[in-house]
């Protein structure tokens, strides 16, 4: 190419610059594209050198990533045997984050791979959660948390949406892997998010209606209803709607940035919106990798609260999830049915402001 026409070259750029480079990407397999791969690479090793020493969201995330990367990857069992000493029988502090995050990362291992020990893990996880959820039907840091120094009225809430998401999002996975899961509970938390809903995701909670500006939460719920092809679930929609017009937002989320990029690139390629995604994001992303194969991924309290492990993890995903079926639904179809009809005969036109049936004994 010694002579470019001056016009022709105007337009390449013009067309090049619009998004995402396509010319420097020359495969979606991030381990065979000239400009994923070394990021990828760097990435993945990364987590595997560091992921033993993570915090909790830290083992899931590298889980995850292992996960995608193989079913059978032998750093998956060791994620996952941390993941189960997680979540059993714990009450104080933070206690719910650990269960939630947990869950909801064995709950997606276990579609895929049906062992039972993490079936006992995923069991034990709810039955704790159930005894943790507070009586607005969610779940906050860990039980009577807010009270402390009223927490719910300084910014904080006595229950928190991405908490309640994740919960919620694990259920719903272990109910389309064939476990058992009272159908009262799911409705009040159901009933609980859709009083949380800000239109199409959820808020940082009852006392706080901040909305799902990245739509993490929402990401959360979305990945749960794929799983069990709820596509006549009334969220539906309203995420589809919420993940099309918020992906851009992704590092907007409130704290931990890494709960919400994950939540929403899997979404995204869930919704089949994934090269939109990608356009948006994945060059901005590779730039700001940094030399240790981690990443800042911004957020508004900084990276105070993120864990390495978690962003390098998050990153290898957001690279992995260009390839078509690198993370695809698994499960059985739950039937989702609106609410029985109220006393009367007439069906209630919004399912969640029905009486919850009664619990089962
Ligand atoms: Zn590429």
């Amino acid at each position: 190419m010694r002579k470019l026409a001056p016009l022709a070259l105007l337009l390449w750029l013009g067309v090049a610059g619009a998004a995402q480079d396509q010319s420097k990407h020359d495969s979606t397999d991030p381990a065979a594209c000239k400009t994923c791969k070394p990021a990828f690479d760097r990435a993945v090793q990364f987590v595997r050198a560091n992921f033993r020493n993570a915090d909790v969201a830290g083992n899931a995330y590298a889980g995850l990533l292992f996960l995608m990367l193989n079913p059978k990857d032998n750093d998956l069992q060791a994620c996952v045997q941390t993941a189960s000493r997680a979540i059993g029988g714990r009450t104080g502090g933070n206690s719910n984050w650990y269960i939630a995050i947990s869950a909801y990362f064995l709950s997606e291992v276990y579609l895929r791979t049906k062992e039972s020990s993490v079936q006992g893990a995923l069991v034990n996880a709810i039955n704790t959660a159930a005894n943790t959820m507070e009586q607005t039907g969610g779940w906050g840091h860990s039980p009577g948390f807010w009270r402390t120094n009223n927490y719910h009225k300084k910014g904080g809430s006595r229950d928190l949406g991405m908490v309640t998401s994740m919960m919620y999002s694990a259920m719903i996975n272990m109910k389309a892997g064939g476990i058992d899961i009272p159908e009262a509970l799911l409705r009040r938390v159901e009933k609980h998010l859709e009083s949380i809903s800000d239109g199409q995701g959820f808020n940082y909670g009852s006392d706080n209606k901040v909305p799902d500006e990245a739509m993490g939460r929402g990401g959360y719920v979305f990945l749960g209803l794929t799983n069990a092809q709820m596509d006549n679930h009334p969220f539906y929609p309203k995420l589809v709607e919420g993940l099309k017009k918020r992906y851009k937002n992704v590092d907007k989320g409130h704290a931990c940035a890494s709960l919400h990029h994950y939540s929403v690139a899997a979404a995204m390629h869930r919704a089949g919106n994934y090269a939109t995604f990608a356009a948006h994001w994945l060059d901005k992303l590779i730039a700001a990798q940094k030399k240790n194969g981690s990443i800042s991924l911004g957020c508004d309290r900084g990276d105070s609260h993120a864990d390495e492990t978690a962003n390098a993890a998050v990153l290898a995903i957001i690279l992995l999830l260009q390839k078509d079926g690198a993370f695809k639904a698994e499960g059985n179809k739950v039937e989702w049915k609106p609410a029985p009809a109220a006393p009367g005969g007439k069906t209630n036109a919004n399912p969640f402001s029905q009486k919850e049936p009664p619990e089962k004994k």
